[in-house]
This record gives C-alpha cells, structure tokens and sequence, in this order.
C-alpha cells in the first residue's frame, strides 16, 4: 500500500483575502500550503475536498508548475472559450471539479491523477 500524504493545508477563513487574491471571483482558493475561503460557505465539505485536491496537485507539481501550466491552459483554451468555460477547462480544474463530491477521493487518489483530464 502506497503511503498517503495527509497534509490539508492550512484554512484561513477571510473574505478580505479570498477577495483580493480571486479578485472577487471565488469561494475558494489554494495557493500551497493555504487554503482561502470566506466567512460563509456553502457546500463546505465539498469546497474543502475541492481545494485539498488543488494542495495535492500543487505538491506534486512543487508549487511553480502547476501555476505555469494553470495559466498556460487557460491561455490556450481562451482562444475557443468564454473566461468562465476557459477556466472550468484547464486540467487541474477538471480533476477537482469531477471528484470534489467524492470526499474519499484523496484517500484512494493516485499521484499525479491530473494528468488524465489533458485529453478530456
Ligand atoms: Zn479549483
């Protein structure tokens, strides 16, 4: 059996900083080993499982790369996409956004498992 990482990141709960660092356009941001969300959330345990998979993927792309290859998709997909659309297809997302109602998904999540949503 392959050892789990546990880490969760650490939750800050402010609406001041998820504001700022979503420029106003999110519930929920991770940028590693932080976890923003507002004062009020819904779906919480959904959201949190959401953003843990982003923690998951930015360890595994040791935090630079997955920002780089974040905004590189979007970039791309923003020649045939809407921003939002754009944004719901970029890998990462995809992955955190197919599974984030699974709140078992990290315990049995294989490494790495971002990179199957490429050919999606
Ligand atoms: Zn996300």
């Amino acid at each position: 059996m392959l050892p789990r990482f546990l880490f969760k990141g650490f939750l800050i709960r402010s609406d001041f900083w998820l504001k700022l660092l979503s420029l106003g356009k999110a519930s929920g941001l991770t940028i590693f080993p932080f976890i923003f969300v507002g004062k009020q959330i819904k779906n919480k345990a959904q959201l949190l499982n959401h953003e843990r998979i982003h923690i998951r993927q930015q360890i595994e792309t040791l935090f630079i790369i997955f920002f780089v290859l974040y905004f590189i998709e979007y970039f791309f997909h923003r020649f045939t996409k809407k921003p939002f659309e754009a944004y719901k297809a970029i890998s990462f997302e995809q992955e955190a956004y197919c599974n984030d109602d699974n709140l078992n998904y990290l315990n049995n999540r294989k490494p790495y498992s971002f990179i199957k949503y490429y050919k999606k």
